[in-house]
């Protein structure tokens, strides 16, 4: 009997390794950072690694990608102008398989882009593999102090499923913190998403493999999602691709409800698997999130089409008709936020010319913030008169100028 375990378990290892690739380990907090500093760095023109904040108890950099055509010829402007998808990892450090969703898609928008510069035209992806290195080196869920990092963001934070007591390593918690964003981490990622013009946001996490709504819309604690429409469009959409349904969430303050109710970004958590720090045996790592990268895929592929998308389909002297071929309705609001007409999606609409500017939204929610980025679309910018004899020449779909109001303010 004494030799009898051992021998069965030198059977299983010799059975469980069988196939004849090596088993995969998952990224350690160095390792990752070097390798994302490496993939970056093989593709210049596209692609900058940058190091933007420390982690609050081992000094510990958190480090971004940011993919853009042409990047190092853009101004801080530019950048900031274009609709960008925000992924991010490891808010929860005990979560590793999250931090290899957001490099395996890194990976895959840089080597695409590369091959067909296409794939990145018009658009930005920012991605931090790590939000909470110093949970992410020792596989703890909390910070340093203690907090639950998913539960510190300034947007219904403390409503619900949190708790006021410090967590401990490596048991888990959801402390939210003394105050709300009181957390380095927290500040950091934020500090990031508010120089983006945030169309969609991603926040990986591992254990239920599902998505998971910026805040409750259903029980005690609910509130509307505004654009639900679009939400709602876009959810089936991704269940179509990666079979993942959807849930409310289970704690407040979570940074999915900041980027959306602050941010004004599409945003969901995708929890991307079942499991944790278990080396893959049965399947590679791309294997076991191959659905959720191609929901990755799918909002990446469509980022302008979140939220309402207007194209010309004609133009005369007098009057442009538009479409909506976006994944949400267009909203002409007056300057006091009144809604006065609604595009909706699919729909074709005739616009006299006689008003000057008629500013139409991408979404209703605002954000926070009174002048976050939201599109308009200036008719006047529009009338060229080279056309009123060949109105013809516009035919062809012409998405509409797009005075994008890029007011970052910036809080320091
Ligand atoms: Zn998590």
């Amino acid at each position: 009997m004494k030799y009898i375990l051992p021998f069965l378990a030198l059977a299983f290892l010799a059975f469980s390794a069988q196939p004849s690739e090596a088993v995969e380990v998952l990224h350690n907090y160095y390792s990752m950072k070097e390798d994302t500093e490496e993939l970056a760095n093989q593709y210049p023109d596209i692609a900058i690694y940058s190091e933007h904040g420390m982690s609050t108890g081992l000094d510990l950099e958190i480090f971004s990608v940011d993919v853009a055509l042409n990047i190092t010829e853009l101004s801080q402007e530019e950048l900031e102008a274009l609709p960008t998808m925000y992924i991010d990892g490891a808010h929860h450090g005990n979560e590793g398989m999250s931090v290899e969703a957001t490099f395996l898609f890194l990976q895959d928008v840089l080597e695409r882009s590369a091959a067909n510069p296409d794939y990145l035209a018009g658009k930005r992806l920012v991605v931090t593999p790590v939000v909470n290195p110093d949970g992410y080196l020792q596989d703890c869920r909390n910070n340093w102090n203690g907090v639950d990092l998913n539960r510190n963001y300034p947007y219904m934070w403390g409503m619900y499923g949190t708790s006021d007591t410090r967590g401990s390593c490596p048991a888990s918690g959801t402390y939210r913190g003394p105050s709300e964003g009181s957390e380095i981490e927290t500040q950091v990622n934020m500090e990031l998403m508010r120089g983006m013009n945030l169309y969609v946001y991603f926040s990986a996490h591992t254990g239920s493999n599902d998505i998971v709504l910026p805040w409750k819309i259903t029980g005690e604690f609910a509130v509307p999602i505004a654009d639900w429409d679009l939400y709602e469009y876009f959810l089936n959409e991704s269940t179509n691709v990666s079979g993942l349904t959807y849930r409310d969430p289970s704690g407040a303050g979570e940074s999915i409800a900041w980027g959306y109710g602050a941010r004004t970004g599409v945003s969901v958590i995708v929890e991307v698997d079942d499991m944790q720090w278990s080396p893959i045996e049965l399947t590679t790592i791309r294997g076991a999130l191959s659905n959720e990268l191609l929901m990755y895929d799918l909002a990446w592929e469509n980022l302008e089409l979140f939220g309402g998308h207007l194209e010309i389909v004609y133009e005369n002297p007098s009057s442009v008709t538009v479409k909506n071929i976006g994944w949400g309705a267009a909203y002409n609001v007056t300057a006091g936020s009144e809604i006065i007409e609604i595009i909706e999606t699919g729909e074709t609409k005739k616009i006299n010319k006689k008003s000057n500017v008629l500013s139409y939204k991408r979404l209703i929610q605002e954000g926070e913030e009174a002048d976050l980025t939201l599109m308009s679309v200036n008719l006047t910018a529009i009338i060229n008169t080279d056309n009123e004899a060949t109105p013809s020449i516009n035919f062809i779909s012409i998405t509409l100028c797009l005075a994008i109001v890029s007011t970052l303010r910036r809080r320091k």
